[in-house]
């Protein structure tokens, strides 16, 4: 999406060397997929969909330029800037040049696009992006830009040359001649239309639940002193470039008394991954040294903080659900419950409800939905697929306003 306006530069190349195309169908055509991630974006954050998601494929690209052509040629037939361009520039429209133009526009931006985007699918329905890093992530760019200058350039001398164009525009004859009308109705319908619809996509979506339920523990944590959890994330992508996974190992390493009652103490080992000549931030070497302890209640969880000195814990998410490993409130989940969490020193709230069960690689989980918010404000939204049984998370995926931000999974126990 910010790559929106770059799409700008290759019509203006088509358009120079081509200059028999319907210049409204190829721009419009050229952005309009783009529509799909604004939406997303702004009406439906947090939601996981992807924002180059079926407008992101060349069947996609179809359906949007035949709307586009057709609605372009309509506006230019009624406004009577057909007329004028033609009488002008000698530039005649048909029905057909004017899809055809659109259809340019917005294959090439699906073309442009695929080599940068993990979330396209080009062949949707078929999911997966073959195009994926054919090309530097930088490719595109330089090919926009390269296209913007090079068809300025020619447009420029075409129209120098061009006495008896420059002759025949008259730009006040011309504006008085369009049909103001119809072109302001058509604006006044596109307004309500696409503001009407967005409007009501936003309010229907709205989530107005009551998550008022009682989170009541029903199992107790089944650690076992030497027991090892170890998740991977996926590659996690910084600018363009995937840049490195995570590995998470937690070693339970025995039990220890705190001030009375006993604790499980989980070693917790956290390392990057750098992924191979993604060296553009000038770190080659894998990081490996985040350790951390954490203190679980052996009878029912509770948490009481991560330190590296047992001396001292900062108690700075006192569910911790940052570490998705294991969280105490995984002992209470059951059907259909609904509940909110507020962890006052930490300014975070969480509201949470139980989706139902669901099976990742033969494991019976419960599927969560977690908003987290901080001072009030939604943060992201998380899915966790806990073991029923064993009250562990098998994965996590967390949710940003820009669609998946990562997941983790767990990989052996
Ligand atoms: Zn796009």
């Amino acid at each position: 999406m910010p790559f929106t306006p770059f799409h700008f530069g290759i019509t203006l190349l088509l358009f120079a060397v081509l200059p028999f195309l319907d210049p409204l169908s190829l721009f419009v055509g050229a952005v309009i997929p783009d529509i799909e991630g604004i939406t997303i974006v702004f009406i439906f954050p947090y939601s996981g969909l992807p924002l180059h998601g079926p407008f992101h494929s060349f069947l996609g690209a179809i359906v949007l330029g035949v709307i586009t052509g057709g609605t372009s040629y309509l506006f230019l037939k009624h406004s009577g800037l057909r007329n004028i361009l033609d009488e002008t520039l000698s530039m005649s429209f048909t029905l057909k040049k004017s899809i055809a133009s659109a259809l340019l526009g917005t294959f090439s931006h699906i073309i442009l696009d695929a080599p940068l985007y993990r979330d396209m699918s080009p062949f949707w329905p078929l999911t997966g992006n073959l195009f994926l890093n054919v090309v530097s992530p930088f490719t595109p760019y330089l090919i926009c830009v390269i296209s913007f200058i090079t068809g300025l350039a020619i447009l420029l001398i075409r129209f120098r040359h061009s006495e008896q164009f420059i002759n025949r525009l008259n730009f006040t004859n011309s504006v008085s001649r369009l049909n103001w009308r119809f072109v302001t109705s058509f604006f006044l319908i596109m307004f309500v239309v696409i503001g009407g619809a967005a409007v009501s996509l936003f309010f229907l979506f709205q989530e107005n639940e009551n998550f008022s339920g009682t989170l009541l523990i029903n199992k107790q944590p089944q650690f076992e002193v030497g027991q090892k959890f170890f998740y991977r994330t996926n590659n996690i992508s910084v600018g363009f470039s995937e840049y490195y996974y995570a590995e998470d190992i937690f070693t339970v390493n025995g039990t220890r008394e705190i001030n009375g009652p006993e604790y499980y103490e989980v070693i917790r080992n956290y390392s990057f991954h750098f992924i191979e000549d993604h060296v553009i931030y000038g770190i080659t070497d894998d990081v490996s040294n985040l350790v951390e302890n954490f203190y679980y209640n052996v009878e029912n969880g509770t948490c009481i903080g991560k330190t590296v000195n047992p001396g001292s814990y900062s108690n700075e998410d006192s569910y911790a659900t940052d570490v998705a490993f294991f969280a105490p409130w995984m002992l209470g989940l059951e059907e259909n419950l609904k509940w909110e969490m507020n962890d006052e020193d930490s300014y975070r709230s969480y509201k949470s409800k139980v989706l139902g069960r669901e099976k990742v690689s033969s494991i019976s989980c419960f599927k969560v939905k977690m908003q987290v918010f901080y001072k009030g404000n939604l943060r992201e939204v998380r899915n966790y697929w806990i073991d029923c049984e064993r009250r562990i998370m098998i994965e996590e995926e967390v949710l940003g306003r820009f669609g998946v931000d990562h997941y983790k999974y767990l990989v052996e126990t």
